[in-house]
């Protein structure tokens, strides 16, 4: 598991370098988590399989493999409207999950809007119906543990179909300085809804860039002992990721190793904001070899069969509260105290 984490960072890593510093650092990339992106899937490959099916399997929800290789049986979708959330993109059919993870993103909705001064989440990629590789964007999400969630708070009004194909990312980083904040859009309400996120005990991690890790880190007052699930990544300046841990009991869904202890405001953060990860390959270095495609036979065994299996009976029939699946009681929640108290902030 270890080795692939490093294997993915180098993948990662690889990448980036191919991109100018500015380019990369300041735009992110549109679906989030630094992978290359390609026009579209290989036939025949994983993405490509995964990426074809419109619906969920049947049956009981289960996790299969890693967050960066595995599958999704039996997910639910996040409704496309809450009182307190809105998802985007919806032509890209992302917005499956563990009822675990659809459950917390409408709870983090509803606490950021009565405690954070945060009115309502856009939701971005969750994961593909049945998980699985992603053609574009991202190389986890495959187990319906992983969630991105936009930087830009909810408009008040709903937005079309249109609106949220075409909606801009609003990059947190000003544009013509290194790994720098740019305090005319970042306000103490991005803080706390950052810090809401972490405060669940099943979130075990929260992708966030780094000039944002070291804004927390410079600016938190309140209680930091959740400050350390916040991890430096690349990318991940207009949005954050939000993972969750393998829920109790989940045969098959390989867990990751905790987040180190203390709030990481240490020098693993200080890497980051040093030149190394941004360093572009020297110009007679041998560009790395393309990775092989995945294909579904790469991935755990038991994902063939949610390939094969027959699918539920619409989208509706799947979606998390519609038909009584997950619980709508609301949880009460204390406020989180640190910083400023809750205001308005700018819609962007
Ligand atoms: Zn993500």
């Amino acid at each position: 598991m270890v080795s692939l984490l490093v294997r993915t960072f180098q993948t990662i890593g690889q990448t980036i370098g191919k991109f100018s510093l500015i380019a990369t650092i300041s735009t992110g990339l549109i679906a989030g988590d630094a992978l290359a992106q390609q026009a579209g899937p290989t036939p025949g490959s994983a993405k490509a399989i995964f990426g074809a099916v419109t619906l969920p399997t049947q049956g009981p929800t289960q996790s299969i493999g890693f967050y960066a290789k595995g599958c999704l049986a039996g997910a639910v979708a996040l409704p496309t409207d809450g009182p307190t959330w809105q998802a985007m993109r919806l032509s890209r059919n992302r917005r499956w999950g563990r009822p675990d993870m659809i459950g917390l993103l409408e709870r983090l909705s509803r606490d950021a809007a009565k405690h954070d001064g945060w009115p309502g989440l856009l939701v971005g990629d969750i994961s593909q119906p049945r998980g699985g590789p992603m053609f574009n964007g991202h190389a986890s999400h495959q187990i319906g543990l992983d969630a991105d969630v936009w930087l830009t708070p909810m408009p008040p009004h709903k937005l079309t179909v249109a609106e949220r194909e075409t909606l801009p990312f609003t990059s947190m980083l000003a544009k013509d300085k290194f790994l720098t904040i740019n305090d005319r859009v970042w306000t103490p309400a991005h803080a706390r809804l950052l810090m809401r996120a972490a405060s669940y005990p099943e979130v075990e991690r929260i992708f966030v860039n780094p000039a944002i890790k070291k804004k927390m880190c410079d600016t938190w007052t309140g209680d930091r002992s959740n400050l350390g699930k916040l991890r430096p990544e690349y990318g991940h300046d207009s949005h954050f990721h939000i993972r969750i841990r393998c829920p109790a009991g989940s045969v098959g869904c390989t867990p990751q190793a905790p987040v180190a202890a203390g709030d990481g405001c240490d020098k693993t953060l200080a890497w980051w904001l040093g030149p190394e990860p941004w360093a572009k390959p020297k110009p007679d270095t041998k560009p790395p070899a393309k990775p092989r495609e995945i294909m579904v036979s790469d991935l755990p065994r038991a994902c063939q069969a949610v390939v094969a299996a027959p699918p539920v009976a619409s989208v509706r029939a799947a979606t998390y509260g519609a038909t009584g699946i997950g619980a709508s009681a609301e949880t009460e929640t204390m406020p989180i105290s640190g910083n400023t108290p809750p205001g308005q902030i700018p819609q962007q």
